[in-house]
Formats: structure tokens, C-alpha cells, sequence
């Protein structure tokens, strides 16, 4: 990691403590939370609240949003948006369909802002979603909500001088984008990038193991040094950061996969701890090891 990426995140640890430990994926926002706003290239910030992290494009052609985070929260991001811009907040550009990253959409729709994203990001938001890892059921979202654009492969902004290129990979979920910065050199993985910690693999809206790691190798070969890596959760990061976090994922398949060759089942496969030599480095923040464990063996285990 390079020394101001560093420095960034030294001064995000002490405002941001309470996302770092507990990064809930389906967390509700509390009303006091402050919404940090970390400056990544030049006319490119990240905001950390609840939820996932967001990304903002500023310049002549107002303002360009990356996800919204939680409805209550609205008034709170736009406050942060409004201290560093008082252009019109003209996009918003949805990474994939979780609630922490789309549930401020009806808002900042309402205040004028056009609503993208992936086709099955419509699609799945418009009627009831059942996560089976969370056992979690997800009414559908309100029409205003729902992205008024959408997009299939892939879809570029030309704004505030900025080149702004959206693409889609299937990896968290099926319909995730990743959002390129190209004159900024900065991504914004939504949540194909869990920084520092195991991340969540919604295998039941299309999400798999192999489609993380081929969004991660894709995202690798596309970046440089230089890079700065927002991820969905986590604190900023670099190619050195998503390089160890491929390794990571890579070192879990295959363990889980040995495991499942083996012809043990799901609670087998668990109590053998096939992560444990990277449930230090990762295991500690949010997802558990087994729970990981069970996420990627329920991908692993449908294939066979
Ligand atoms: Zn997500």
C-alpha cells in the first residue's frame, strides 16, 4: 500500500471505527452517524456512512453518485455532498441491488437525480427478493426507486472532465457494474471488493466464488500502482490490497473444493476449517469463517 493511501486511511480509522468493526452488510443506519468524506483523486471522493461505500464525480456537470446507502441517511449524504459541491445531483449509478447500496434511491430520485444501473438490477428490485444465506426476504422497491435506465454490458459518462466507464460482471451478484474513473485512475468495485475482510457471495441472486475471482483478475489487469480502490466495504485500497484479496479467494476454493472432493457435506466441511489459514488476516471483521465457508460451499456444492 502506498504511504498516502496510508495516510488516508489512518484518518478515516479514527471517524469511521464504528463501520470498520461492524460493516453489516443489512445493518439499519443509526440516526447520529456521521458521513465521512475522504478525498481519492481530484474531483473524486468516497463518502463512508452505514452501508456501502460511496463514490462521487464533481465538476461542471454537477454531481455524479456511486450507490446511496440507506434511506434514513439521505439527509446526511447530501449535506456531505453539499460541503464539497453545490452542483445538481444529476446520477446515481446503483452497483448491484442490496438494500445498503440502492435504499436512498427513492430520495435522491425525488431530488432529481436519474437512477442507473444493470438491467437485473431493475429486475430483481422490482419484486420480492429472497436471500438464502441471511434467510432474509426483500419487498419490492417503490417504482420511483427503481432505475429509470439501464444498461447491459456496459455504458460510459463523459462528465466534469471526467471519463466515466461502467461495465457489468457477474461475481456478487448478477447484476453487479464496476465503476471505472479512467483520467482519475480510481475503481469502485461495489461489493466484488470486500476490503480486509471475508465478503459476501449472494449466491441465490447469481453470485459465485469463480465470478468474484474473474471480476478480481479482470480488475487487475486493467489497473496500475497508481489505482485507487474503492471497494463496497472496507476502507479505501490499492492493486497491492485487491492482489492479496484474489490470492485469498483463490486459497478458499480450493480448499473448500479439496473438501468437497472428498465427499463430506456441509457441517463436514466447516468443522474442517479449510479457511483457517486466512481467518487471521481476514476472518475477524464481519463474515465469520464458517460462515464464509458455508457461502462458498453452497456455491461450490450446487455445481457438482
Ligand atoms: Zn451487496
Amino acid at each position: 500500500m502506498k504511504p498516502s493511501v496510508r495516510a488516508c486511511l489512518a484518518a478515516l480509522a479514527l471517524s469511521a471505527a464504528p463501520l470498520a468493526l461492524a460493516p453489516s452488510v443489512f445493518a439499519q443506519a443509526t440516526e447520529d452517524l456521521q458521513v465521512e468524506v475522504v478525498e481519492v483523486a481530484s474531483g473524486v471522493y468516497m463518502l463512508v456512512g452505514r452501508g456501502g461505500n460511496i463514490g462521487v464525480s464533481l465538476g461542471v456537470d454537477g454531481v455524479f453518485l456511486v450507490d446511496d446507502q440507506y434511506a434514513v441517511l439521505s439527509d446526511e449524504i447530501i449535506a456531505a455532498i453539499r460541503a464539497i459541491s453545490d452542483g445538481p445531483i444529476r446520477f446515481v449509478l446503483n452497483t448491484h441491488w442490496h438494500r445498503d447500496h440502492v435504499d436512498g434511491n427513492e430520495n435522491l430520485s425525488a431530488a432529481g437525480a436519474l437512477i442507473i444501473a444493470h438491467q437485473k438490477v431493475r429486475e430483481r428490485m422490482s419484486v420480492e427478493q429472497y436471500i438464502e444465506a441471511l434467510d432474509r426476504r426483500v419487498p419490492p422497491a417503490p417504482e420511483r426507486a427503481l432505475p429509470a435506465v439501464t444498461f447491459g454490458e456496459s455504458v460510459t459518462f463523459h462528465l466534469n472532465d471526467e471519463e466515466i466507464h461502467v461495465f457489468h460482471v457477474n461475481a456478487h451478484t448478477d447484476g453487479d457494474a464496476i465503476v471505472h474513473f479512467r483520467k482519475g485512475n480510481v475503481l469502485h468495485m461495489g461489493d466484488v471488493h470486500f476490503s480486509g475482510m471475508y465478503p459476501f457471495i449472494d449466491v441465490s441472486s447469481g453470485g459465485s466464488i469463480d465470478g468474484m475471482i474473474g471480476a478480481v483478475e479482470m480488475v487487475l489487469a486493467m489497473i496500475d500502482d497508481e489505482t485507487k480502490v474503492i471497494p463496497g466495504h472496507g476502507p479505501l485500497s490499492d492493486k497491492t490490497d485487491l492482489q492479496e484479496y484474489r490470492d485469498m479467494l483463490v486459497g478458499v476454493r480450493d480448499a473448500v473444493a479439496e473438501q468437497i472432493a472428498m465427499g463430506k457435506d456441509r457441517d463436514a466441511v466447516i468443522a474442517a476449517k479449510p479457511t483457517a489459514a486466512f481467518d487471521p488476516e481476514w476472518g475477524g471483521v464481519w463474515l465469520s469463517p464458517d460462515q464464509f465457508t458455508a457461502i462458498v460451499f453452497s456455491d461450490l456444492a450446487r455445481k457438482r
